[in-house]
């Protein structure tokens, strides 16, 4: 069955079709290791994880690749401001690889959590320092780089075409675009490559134009190139990533082998907060373990996540998360039920569903579709562990544990919140109901909600 994505590059949906047989070969631009991932970056995790199950059920075998920036992504994204690392180890007052030990553990550990699984190769950009340097060398020895008293820059005139991703218009960006703080750059869109340590920087390492340390952009270059070759299948990442890194690297391809690395550019679109921005200052940022903290199976978010094409906005609540978590439950139920039913299903009825189902999934990896066929599966009437079968099949891309059971951890109540539902619990006991719903809307301030039920009281946190 053909396989289509929609590639960045050429703005269109196009067949795929890999360059070895049957080896994909995936590049994905994996986390800068300075702080907590949040939902939002797990998004574009979950996306890369879809890509990668699609591509097997399709019979590939996969080559992927994630490198974990350790060193030289600036706060700005560009060449302005300091080291994000350098940034979180003065504010934690720890070391740089101290920082990248803590945050690379806790983004493992959700990608665990969320059923993801990990790249074939895994490389830290720290630990490909030379490789960064020969390349920089050749791009200077090519005539597409240049050195200045703070950096070496590549010199983006020296290419027939750039930018290449993006629709940018330069000229029109110009008009408006904010004076370069580095008087020496020939232009205000040549990056820097390199960039020249300042005394007390904690991470550089020596080179021909003394201690410095790589930019952001090489680091993709040198370790694709590396372990893919000059060109590779795809390329991936979040949709912020295409008119500054993945341009930039693109142009530096060019200029290292006149070749763009990837043929295919898969982008993923962003999470947002009750239809806006995630932000710290709005004290909206959620991470995976705040789910968790409130009981929830963290597969809840990636079935969550299959909830809005990747290429779309996908819109987070916690009534969403709420919902889901149901849907997830009945999911696993719906399986359970067919694998008890003693139906016999005609060999053409499941392949018709396993049919749409590949259609779905082959369709740029449409997710929401996908999903209404296993729905429909689950919902049949005729009880049969053949549609169980199917399911289990399907779940090899969904990722959702179907046959394991929901894993709801137990909410941690602090002494304080035990203390006062004891009190509601005598307060009941005497039939003092306004003591008693006191004490519920005090609980509720203090962060926990509290649900009579039958067996009991339930409680969770807000
Ligand atoms: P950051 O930690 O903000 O640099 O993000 C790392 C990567 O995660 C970004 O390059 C994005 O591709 C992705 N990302 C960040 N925020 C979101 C979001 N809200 N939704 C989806 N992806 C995101
Ligand atoms: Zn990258």
């Amino acid at each position: 069955m053909e396989l289509y994505f929609y590639n960045t590059l050429t703005k269109k949906k196009e067949i795929f079709n890999s360059i070895d047989e049957k080896q994909v070969k995936i590049y994905s631009c994996g986390p800068t290791v300075y702080k907590d991932a949040t939902i939002g970056n797990m998004r574009t995790n979950l996306f890369q994880d879809i890509l990668r199950r699609v591509l097997r059920y399709n019979g590939y075998t996969l080559k992927h690749v994630m490198n974990i920036t350790d060193v030289g992504h600036l706060v700005s994204d560009g060449d302005e401001g300091e080291d994000k690392m350098l940034k979180s180890a003065r504010e934690e007052k720890k070391t740089p690889i101290e920082i990248a030990e803590y945050y690379t553990n806790l983004f493992f550990k959700d990608l665990e959590d969320l059923n993801v699984e990990t790249p074939e190769i895994v490389c830290k950009a720290t630990d490909h320092i030379q490789e960064m340097l020969e390349y920089v060398k050749k791009l200077i020895q090519k005539g597409y780089a240049y050195e200045t008293s703070t950096a070496i820059y590549f010199d983006i005139s020296k290419l027939d075409q750039y930018p290449i991703l993006s629709n940018v218009n330069l000229e029109e960006q110009k008009a408006g675009a904010r004076v370069d703080v580095d008087t020496e750059k020939r232009s205000p869109y040549d990056f820097a490559l390199w960039i020249k340590a300042p005394e007390n920087h904690l991470m550089k390492w020596d080179s021909p134009w003394g201690a410095s340390y790589p930019g952001w952009h090489i680091e993709c270059s040198a370790m694709g190139q590396k372990y893919l070759g000059e060109q590779f299948d795809i390329h991936t990442g979040g949709i912020d990533l295409i008119p500054t890194h993945h341009e930039n690297e693109i142009a530096q391809s060019m200029g290292n082998c006149g070749k763009i690395p990837a043929r295919f550019w898969l982008h993923g679109e962003y999470l947002l907060m009750d239809g806006g921005k995630m932000s710290k200052s709005l004290g909206n940022v959620y991470l995976l373990k705040d789910l968790i903290q409130k009981g929830y199976d963290p597969l809840v978010y990636r079935l969550f996540s299959f909830s809005s094409h990747y290429r779309n906005k996908l819109n987070f609540t916690w009534e969403g998360i709420e919902a889901t978590s149901k849907s997830l439950e009945r999911l696993k139920m719906g399986y359970q039920s067919h694998l008890k039913g003693k139906e016999v299903v005609g060999k053409a009825e499941i392949e018709e569903m396993e049919n749409r189902f590949h259609q779905a999934i082959n369709d740029d990896l449409n997710m929401p579709l996908a999903m209404g066929v296993v729905w429909e599966v689950v919902k049949q009437e005729k009880k049969s562990p053949q549609w169980a079968e199917l399911l289990a099949q399907f779940d090899s891309v969904l990722g959702l544990k179907i046959k394991e059971p929901m894993k709801k951890e137990a909410v941690e109540i602090p002494k304080e919140i035990l203390d006062l539902l004891e009190q509601r619990k005598e307060a009941r006991a005497n039939k003092d109901w306004n003591q008693s719903d006191e004490l519920r809307d005090l609980i509720a301030s203090k962060g926990y909600q509290i649900k009579d039920t039958k067996d009991g009281v339930e409680i969770k946190k807000i």
